[in-house]
C-alpha cells in the first residue's frame, strides 16, 4: 500500500453510529439574512502577512520530485521526498528545493508518511492569526450563497480550501472541527480563535476520533473546545428539517455532501420510491414531497428510529421504514414483485476502503445497481452514488455501463454529479474528491 493509499482521501470514510438528545431553541431559520450577518463577520482586513523580523521557522529540504509535486498543485510531500528533515517538533517550516531555492511554507508532521503539507508559496509568511483569518475567511466567504438554503454545510474542506488536514462543518449555530495532522494540531488554538471571531458559534466540538490521527501520533478523541454543543441539532436543508448528531453521528454528525443531490432527485421523484442506505432518511424526506410513497431502508435500526423522528418533524406520513440488508431486499423485491418502483436512490457507504479492496467493491456496486435497474418501471429514475475515493469517475461510469448491460434494460445517463460548492474538489489534488453521482433513466 503506497502513502497516498494510506492517506487518501481528504474526506473521512463513512462509519457507523450516532446519538440522540435535545435540540436548542434560538435557531436561525433558513431564508433569513444569514448571509448578510456572515458578510459583516467576515470583513477581513488584509494587511502584510510577512513574518515579523526575527521570526524563524525550521527548514526542510525536499527532492526535485517533491518540489515538482508542489509546483503541479499538490500540497503533500511524502517522507521519501524530504532529503533534510527539520530538527524541531511538529509545526510550520520553510521548504527549500534541492538547489536551495525556497519554495514555500508547510506544516511539518514528523511521524507521518505525509511529512510536509504545503500551505503557502511564500516562504516568509508567519502562520499567525492574520494568516489563518485570511485563509479561513476566504473559505467561509465562498459559502455565502448556500447560507440561505441550508443551516448545515461544510465551512472548510481541508486541502480543497488550502487548509490541509482541517475539516470544519457548521450545524446551525455550532461548529464541528477535525484536525488530522500533527503539523496542524500545533495551530489548534489560533484556528479555533479565528473561527470564533469569524462565525460567533455557540460552541465548537472537535470530532478528533478519526484513525488518521493515530498515524500522526495524536490523541483520538472527541473534545468540546468552546461553549457547549447539544447532542442533537436540528438543521434545515432546503426546507427539510433533520436532526444532526455532532457528538456521535457518522462523520461530523450528518452527510452534508449529498445536499444538492437530494434536491435533484427530490424534484423528479414520483410514484413508489425507494431510498436504499437511508441513514436518518435525508433522501427519503426529499423524495416524500413528490412521490406517492417512499420506502426508507437501512440495516441500522437506530438510523431508522431517527428517520422516523425526522418524518414526524416534517409532518411526512408517506414513508415506510424498513430494516434490512439492501442486497437482500433488492433481490427479494424483484423476485416477488418485478418492476415495482418508479424512483430509487442508492447511497451506500464506501465499499472500497483501500485500493486492494477495489475489485470486490466494484462487484458490490455493480450488484446493487443492476438490481435497482431491474426493479424500475419503464421511465423510472435511479440516482446512484459512490463515496469511495478509489472508485474513480471513469471506473464508476464503467461499473454503471456494465450493470446496465446486464440488466437488459435501455438506460439513459441524464446527469453526472460531483461534490457541492462547500466540498471543493481541487482538480490537481485528487484526494479532495470522492463523491460521484449519476442520474439514470430506464427508457423501456
Ligand atoms: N443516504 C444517507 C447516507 C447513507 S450512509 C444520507 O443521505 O444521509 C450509508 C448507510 O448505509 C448507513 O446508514 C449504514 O447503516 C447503511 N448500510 C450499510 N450497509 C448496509 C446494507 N448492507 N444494507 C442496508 N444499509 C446498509
Amino acid at each position: 500500500m503506497g502513502p497516498s493509499d494510506a492517506y487518501g482521501p481528504v474526506e473521512q470514510g463513512r462509519t457507523y453510529g450516532w446519538v440522540h438528545g435535545g435540540a436548542r431553541p434560538d435557531i436561525k431559520p433558513v431564508g433569513t439574512n444569514a448571509a448578510a450577518d456572515w458578510d459583516a463577520a467576515l470583513s477581513i482586513g488584509m494587511q502584510s502577512r510577512t513574518a515579523p523580523a526575527g521570526r524563524s521557522y525550521d527548514v526542510a529540504v525536499v527532492t526535485a520530485k517533491g518540489a515538482r509535486r508542489w509546483k503541479l498543485g499538490h500540497p503533500w510531500i511524502y517522507r521519501s521526498d524530504v532529503s533534510r528533515r527539520p530538527d524541531g517538533p511538529a509545526g510550520a517550516v520553510r521548504v527549500e528545493d534541492h538547489r536551495g531555492k525556497r519554495i514555500g511554507t508547510a506544516l511539518w508532521s514528523p511521524a507521518s508518511e505525509i511529512s510536509l503539507r504545503m500551505v503557502d508559496h511564500d516562504a516568509s509568511v508567519a502562520l499567525d492569526a492574520e494568516w489563518w483569518r485570511h485563509r479561513i475567511g476566504t473559505a467561509i466567504r465562498r459559502r455565502e450563497s448556500i447560507a440561505n438554503l441550508t443551516t448545515a454545510f461544510r465551512l472548510i474542506h481541508g486541502e480543497g480550501d488550502g487548509c490541509p488536514s482541517l475539516i470544519c462543518d457548521r450545524y446551525d449555530r455550532w461548529l464541528v472541527v477535525q484536525l488530522m495532522s500533527a503539523g496542524l494540531e500545533v495551530f489548534r488554538d489560533v484556528i479555533v480563535d479565528v473561527l470564533e471571531e469569524l462565525v460567533h458559534p455557540a460552541g465548537i466540538l472537535a470530532r478528533n476520533d478519526v484513525p488518521l490521527r493515530a498515524k500522526e501520533h495524536l490523541s483520538v478523541s472527541v473534545e468540546l473546545l468552546r461553549g457547549s454543543v447539544p447532542d442533537e441539532v436540528e438543521v434545515n436543508e432546503h426546507g427539510i428539517r433533520v436532526l444532526a448528531a455532532p457528538w456521535r453521528g457518522q462523520k461530523t454528525g450528518a452527510f452534508l455532501d449529498q445536499r444538492e443531490n437530494r434536491v435533484l432527485i427530490g424534484e423528479l421523484a414520483r410514484g413508489r420510491a425507494l431510498d436504499c442506505f437511508s441513514y436518518h432518511g435525508s433522501f427519503a424526506l426529499h423524495l416524500a414531497r413528490r412521490a406517492d410513497s417512499v420506502v426508507a431502508l437501512d440495516v441500522s435500526a437506530e438510523a431508522l428510529r431517527r428517520a422516523g423522528e425526522n418524518c414526524v418533524r416534517n409532518e411526512i406520513t408517506n414513508v415506510e421504514l424498513v430494516e434490512a440488508d439492501a442486497f437482500d431486499y433488492l433481490r427479494e423485491q424483484h423476485r416477488a414483485f418485478g418492476e415495482c418502483f418508479e424512483t430509487i436512490v442508492l447511497d451506500p457507504p464506501a465499499f472500497a476502503k483501500s485500493r486492494a479492496s477495489l475489485p470486490a467493491a466494484i462487484r458490490g456496486y455493480k450488484e446493487i445497481n443492476l438490481r435497482a435497474l431491474r426493479l424500475l418501471t419503464p421511465g423510472g429514475l435511479l440516482f446512484t452514488a459512490s463515496c469511495s475515493f478509489h472508485l474513480t469517475k471513469p471506473l464508476f461510469l464503467e461499473m454503471l455501463q456494465s450493470a446496465a448491460a446486464d440488466s437488459g434494460r435501455r438506460v439513459a445517463l441524464r446527469a453526472m454529479t460531483g461534490q457541492p460548492i462547500d466540498h471543493p474538489e481541487v482538480i490537481t489534488i485528487p484526494e479532495t474528491g470522492y463523491l460521484k453521482g449519476a442520474l439514470l433513466e430506464v427508457l423501456d
